[in-house]
């Protein structure tokens, strides 16, 4: 085997590849190939890169779960043959993907990371450069012939974070992507800093497995004041709906009306999951420490703790995918499976 660390890179499409189409003056994917020819620098990297793309790269709004799976195919068709992948992707639902990738690639022991950028790549004062030469120099770290990341990630403007901790915050700026829960893994200076003591730990010698089955018989449901009953009672009563990610108040508080808490019971008693997330962009839920989030602890409803909804939403269609009892489901959302939340 050779030394230099061998990087796949994923094109799915995103800023990062998209060129102008005059007629209409707006952006869309182009041709992976003539992506690479605006970095000759890549070819002074210290890593051996080969390519994959979608066939029809995409503008990330339009991922789905079924490219989601695709991602992981491409991943575990390859896995042994590379030490890294760097996953180029729209940024607009960047942090949905990673955090979909991370549960469904358990005992990950290479470094997937997630990067893109906000100005495509042939424009002159691009952010895609950097993005994209440090998440492949990352990604290529190795220790002692291992590779040093072992998760999924997302690297933006400096920044390497932990994907399933992060949210995408600004449309306008560079630094696009907070974690508000995590701090980051890796901080790009002029040296790299490593934060070793956050990377997640591997179980040894485990076997990767790719989870492929979601079920997105799920919704996200952001609470504000005068939200009425006809609204709620109607989503709740979607056919075949399974989860619900609800978006509370503050530490997980919401109103304590009688309509209110009667519809969350009887969504709960007929079988639903709902997981409280807050709506605030860092903290924890913890309920029971406001009277406004007691009675939902009570009725049985799941704490995200300090999920993003992000997070929240892909662990509910990887759990749901896996026909979990119902009497498991709350505790087995409630723990970290790929470090996700803190306990
Ligand atoms: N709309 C683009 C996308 O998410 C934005 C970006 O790439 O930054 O695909």
């Amino acid at each position: 085997m050779s030394s230099k660390a061998k990087i796949l890179l994923v094109y799915t499409g995103g800023t990062i590849g998209m060129s102008k189409d005059f007629a209409t003056g707006a952006l869309k994917a182009f041709n992976f190939g003539k992506l690479l020819q605006n970095i000759p620098e890549i070819k002074q990297l210290d890593c051996e890169i080969e390519t994959v793309s979608f066939e029809n790269p995409i503008d990330s709004s339009n991922m789905n779960p079924e490219m989601w799976t695709k991602i992981a195919e491409i991943i575990e068709k390859n896995y042994l043959a590379y030490d890294g992948f760097v996953v180029l992707h729209g940024s607009d639902t960047m942090s949905y993907s990673a955090s979909a990738l991370s549960f469904m690639l358990e005992n990950l022991a290479k470094p997937v990371i997630f990067t893109g950028s906000q100005l495509p790549i042939g424009d002159l004062r691009t952010d895609a450069k950097e993005n994209l030469i440090t998440a492949i120099q990352i990604a290529s770290l190795q220790e002692n012939g291992a590779p040093v990341i072992k998760e999924v990630c997302l690297y933006f403007e400096y920044k390497l974070y932990r994907g399933n901790r992060t949210s995408k915050v600004n449309a306008e700026h560079f630094k696009a992507f907070t974690a508000p829960n995590y701090p980051e893994l890796v901080e790009s200076g002029v040296h790299l800093k490593l934060n070793s003591h956050l990377f997640l730990p591997v179980k040894k010698n485990a076997k990767l497995i790719v989870h492929k089955k979601l079920d997105n018989h799920v919704a996200i449901i952001k609470m504000f004041p005068g939200m009425s009953e006809i609204v709620l009672s109607s989503i709740l009563e979607i056919k075949d709906l399974k989860g619900i990610v609800l978006e509370t108040y503050g530490s997980g508080n919401a109103p304590t009306e009688d309509w209110f808490l009667n519809l969350i019971q009887k969504a709960i008693q007929s079988g639903l999951h709902i997981v409280n997330v807050t709506q605030c962009s860092g903290g924890s839920v913890n309920m029971g420490q406001y009277e406004t989030s007691t009675k939902l602890k009570s009725l049985g409803v799941i704490s995200g703790k300090d999920i993003t909804t992000e997070a929240a939403i892909t662990k509910l269609m990887y759990l749901l995918g896996h026909n979990i009892a119902k009497e498991d489901f709350k505790d087995i959302f409630e723990t970290a499976l790929r470090g996700e939340i803190s306990l």
